[in-house]
C-alpha cells in the first residue's frame, strides 16, 4: 500500500506513469472523481483461449489448481453455440447467446456491414458489429473504468464506449509485457485503476489446433499459461490486494482432436460455386442465393451420417441460434471430431502430409467442449467444486461482485450463487 501511495502520489505523475508502463495513449484518471469507487472489489477476468476444462488436472497447470484449491473450479464451464473463440468471448462478457449479441461466429457475413473476419481490424473496431453490453461497458456507464487486453470487441466503442486502457489486438504480444501491464493497473491507486480488467491468452489454442489436445506442444502452452496466471496471483499478493481482487480464470471451449480420416467433403453434395461458404468447418455457414435455400437443404440434408444440416429457424432450440439476421439461411454442424472441408483443402492437407490436429465449434453439450471456469477472492467460495456452468452467467456474476447494475441478459446470478462465499 505505501509503495502505490509513495509511486502515485501526485496525478501528474500518475498520468505520465501509466502511459509509460501500458502503453496505451489513453490516460485520463478515472475513477479519481469518484468516491465510491474505492469500496468496491475488484475483478480480473482472464481467458486463455482453447483450455479444455480437464487440463486443469495435468501437471502442467499447477497455479491455476492452487487457485481453484482456495477458490471454486467448476466441472466444467459450457460455451455457447458455436462454441467458437469469437462468439464465446463475447458472450461471457455480455451474458448472452450468439443469436442475442450477433458475433455469430468467427466469420460472419452481414447485410449491411459486410465480412467479418478475425483478421479485419476495420470490422474489430467497428461498434455495430457489437450487440449487447459487454461488463466494461457497463462499468464505465456506471462510473467504474476498465481495462482490456486483446479481450475481442475492446477495440470497439460500443454504446460509444470503450474501456479506459484498451489496444489493438497484438498476437504475439509477449506474456511478462501483459502480466506487467495488468500488475501496473491493478497497482495504481484505489479509485485511479481499473476495476475491470478483460485480459486474453491464446497459447493453448493454437496449440490444440496444430497437434491435438493431447500433445506435448499442448501440454507445453499449458505450462507456459500457467507461469503467467501464477505470475499475476503472486503479484497481486505482493500488492497487497489478495483481499480486493477477485480473480477469475476462464476459457471460451475445450478442443476435440481432429484427423484426416474424418472429413466430410462439402463438394461432393454441393456445387461450391453455388452458394456462398461464410465460415467452413466444423459449423459451416452456407449462405445460398436468393430462393436456392431449399434445393441448397435438399442437396445436403441426411446425405452424410456426421453431417447435421439445418434450415434456419429449425437449428435445435438448446443451442439459441436461429434468431439473428447474420445467421446464414443453412447451417450444416459436423459430428464431434468431424472436419468440414472442400476437395481443395484437402489436397493442400495431403501435400503437408496433416494427418491430424484438434479443432471446436461442435455441440457446445459436448464433454470435449467444456471450458475452464476457477475463481478466487474476496467474494468468492474457498475450496468448491461447482456443478457445469453456462458461460452467459458470468456476466451477472461481475456484475454483482463490482456492485453494478446489469444489464439485461440471458444470465443469472441465481445460476452462479455456489460461486460466491
Ligand atoms: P479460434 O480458432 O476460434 O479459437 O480463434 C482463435 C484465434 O482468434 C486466436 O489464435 C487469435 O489469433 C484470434 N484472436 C483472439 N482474440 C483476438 C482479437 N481480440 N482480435 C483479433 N484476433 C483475435
Ligand atoms: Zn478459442
Ligand atoms: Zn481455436
Amino acid at each position: 500500500m505505501a509503495f502505490r501511495v509513495r509511486l502515485f502520489g501526485r496525478a501528474a505523475a500518475c498520468v505520465a506513469l501509466i502511459a509509460l508502463i501500458t502503453g496505451v495513449a489513453s490516460c485520463r484518471l478515472p475513477g479519481a472523481d469518484r468516491p465510491d469507487a474505492a469500496a468496491a472489489p475488484r475483478v480480473l477476468l482472464i481467458s486463455l483461449d482453447g483450455f479444455r476444462w480437464d487440463y486443469l488436472d495435468r501437471p502442467e497447470a499447477a497455479n491455476l489448481r492452487a487457485l481453484a484449491a482456495r477458490g471454486v473450479r467448476a466441472q466444467r464451464l459450457i460455451p455457447v453455440f458455436p462454441s467458437k473463440t469469437f462468439p464465446n468471448h463475447y458472450s461471457i462478457v455480455t451474458g448472452l447467446t450468439a443469436e442475442e449479441h450477433g458475433i455469430v461466429a468467427n466469420a460472419i457475413r452481414d447485410p449491411e456491414l459486410g465480412l467479418f473476419t478475425l483478421r479485419d481490424t476495420l470490422a474489430q473496431a467497428e461498434s455495430r458489429w457489437w450487440g449487447g453490453e459487454p461488463i466494461w461497458v457497463t462499468a464505465e456507464l456506471q462510473g467504474r473504468a476498465a481495462a482490456s487486453v486483446s479481450w475481442p470487441g475492446s477495440e470497439a466503442a460500443i454504446k460509444g464506449v470503450r474501456p479506459t486502457w484498451w489496444a489493438r489486438y497484438w498476437h504475439d504480444e509477449p506474456h511478462d509485457v501483459k502480466v506487467r501491464k495488468i500488475l501496473n493497473w491493478l497497482a495504481l491507486p484505489e479509485g485511479a485503476g481499473p476495476a475491470i480488467i478483460t485480459a486474453y491468452f491464446h497459447d493453448v489454442d493454437g496449440a490444440g489446433h496444430s497437434f491435438g489436445p493431447d500433445a506435448p506442444e499442448t501440454n507445453r502452452a499449458i505450462a507456459m499459461v500457467d507461469r503467467s496466471v501464477g505470475a499475476i496471483v503472486a503479484g497481486i499478493a505482493e500488492l497487497g490486494l489478495t483481499d480486493i481482487v477477485n480473480v477469475i480464470v476462464v476459457s471460451d471451449h475445450g478442443m476435440a482432436a481432429t484427423s484426416a480420416d474424418r472429413v466430410i467433403v462439402l463438394d461432393d453434395f454441393l456445387d461450391l460455386n453455388s452458394v456462398e461458404i461464410v465460415d467452413w468447418t466444423p459449423v459451416a455457414a452456407i449462405a445460398p442465393r436468393p430462393g436456392d435455400a431449399e434445393r441448397v437443404y435438399q442437396a445436403l440434408h441426411g446425405k452424410h451420417p456426421r453431417l447435421q444440416v439445418y434450415r434456419k429457424g429449425e437449428v435445435p432450440a438448446r443451442w439459441h441460434f436461429n434468431a439473428h439476421p447474420r445467421i446464414t439461411e443453412i447451417v450444416a454442424v459436423a459430428d464431434e471430431g468431424w472436419t468440414i472441408a472442400s476437395r481443395a483443402t484437402v489436397a493442400r492437407w495431403r501435400e503437408r502430409d496433416w494427418t491430424h490436429g484438434g479443432t471446436h465449434g461442435y455441440d457446445p453439450d459436448l464433454v470435449s467442449m467444456g471450458a475452464l471456469f476457477v475463481a478466487a477472492g474476496p467474494d468468492i467460495a474457498q475450496g468448491r467444486l461447482v456443478r457445469p456452468l453456462r458461460n452467459v452467467h458470468i456476466y451477472p456474476l461481475m456484475a454483482h461482485l463490482l456492485r453494478l447494475t446489469p444489464a439485461r441478459t440471458s444470465g443469472s446470478l441465481d445460476s452462479v450463487r455456489a460461486v460466491l462465499r
